[in-house]
């Protein structure tokens, strides 16, 4: 006879999890029967973030989860592009954190896009972080605040930050208080630094995690969860830098543009591409100054393809 405990999974090295059941952390195994109610094939049956019950038995001081809560979103990562297996990097995720600057180095809008697009596929809400404004001269912060309002029009919260000048610090712990929360973005955008910036005593080298250990397909992804001092949480974990390499279906492009989706509503044709059908709301919109044309470019981008060229650019 064991104890049925509910908790989440904070740690996951393949052979076996660590679970925050309250204030308890437990160790668990898993059932060799365990079987994934969803369709996604993955390499590991429980992710970090997942919600699952656990059977405890008092006797044997042994803990087995015997089931896995339906996750509510997860990012995965396949082990080729080609390779139909993949590997839960994190399931049940609050928040994104979408780090990128203007200078040094500079995000391209089409990435951003591409990894706004990502988590509105991923199903996870995404904010975009301004990071190094205190290096951006004035015309650069200038742009930068133009940058907000057309991504708040798109339906983004955005936010400047510096970990120099300690701008927007506060402003982004009040946005990832009780969250799970994953920041992703190019490399050299300052992820690192903020999370060090947030909670200088986790005293992670969260920069060599997540610049290591990514080439080779037979890379083990130790995903841990960390609690940071103001109630927030993050996964880390090196396949998170592969969040903008999502295989978009092209059929579904449209529906990870949040503003393209809203007003694609009202075009004739259900199945509108919003590239050139008569009765296009999408093209109406963007004719009348209501959808921004780097947002519409960057749509373009991807549903017309270009991907290879991205891709590189995101494993730089
Ligand atoms: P990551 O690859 O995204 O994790 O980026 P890092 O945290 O390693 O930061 C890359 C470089 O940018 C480091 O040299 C940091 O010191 C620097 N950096 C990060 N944030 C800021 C910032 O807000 N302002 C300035 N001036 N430099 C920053
Ligand atoms: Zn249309």
């Amino acid at each position: 006879m064991c104890e049925i405990k509910t908790g989440q999974v904070i740690k996951s090295t393949g052979s076996w999890y660590r679970v925050k059941s309250g204030n308890e952390v437990v160790e668990c195994k898993i059932r060799g029967k365990l079987r994934l109610k969803g369709s996604v094939k993955s390499t590991n049956p429980v992710a970090v973030g997942d919600f699952v019950d656990f059977c405890w038995h008092a006797q044997k001081n042994a803990a087995v989860i015997t089931e896995i809560h339906d996750r509510k979103n997860y990012i995965i990562r396949r082990s080729t592009n080609l390779s139909k297996q993949a590997h839960i990097i994190a399931a049940n995720v609050d928040l994104a954190l979408v780090v990128v600057t203007l200078s040094m180095p500079k995000t391209e809008l089409v990435f951003i896009d591409r990894v706004l697009a990502a988590a509105e596929a991923y199903n996870i809400p995404a904010v975009l972080v301004f990071n190094k404004a205190d290096i951006y001269d004035a015309e650069t912060y200038e742009m930068m605040q133009i940058y907000q309002l057309m991504y708040a029009d798109a339906g983004y919260t955005s936010l400047s930050t510096s970990i120099v000048t300690g701008e927007g610090i506060n402003d982004l712990k009040k946005l990832m208080k009780d969250k799970l929360c994953v920041f992703v973005g190019n490399s050299g955008v300052g992820k690192s630094s903020l999370i060090n910036t947030l909670a200088p005593n986790l005293n992670l080298k969260i920069g060599d995690i997540s610049d290591t250990h990514l080439s080779g397909k037979h890379t083990t992804t130790f995903a841990e969860m960390f609690e940071l001092p103001f109630g927030a949480r993050i996964v880390d974990t090196p396949g998170i830098r592969a969040f903008g390499v999502y295989d978009f279906d092209k059929s579904e492009v449209s529906h990870y543009f949040k503003e393209i989706f809203r007003i694609g509503q009202n075009c004739r044709f259900n199945n509108c591409t919003h590239t050139n059908e008569p009765g296009c709301a999408v093209l109406e919109a963007l004719e009348n100054d209501e959808i921004s044309p780097t947002r519409y470019h960057s749509y373009l981008n991807i549903l017309l393809g270009d991907q290879g060229k991205y891709r590189e650019d995101i494993y730089k």
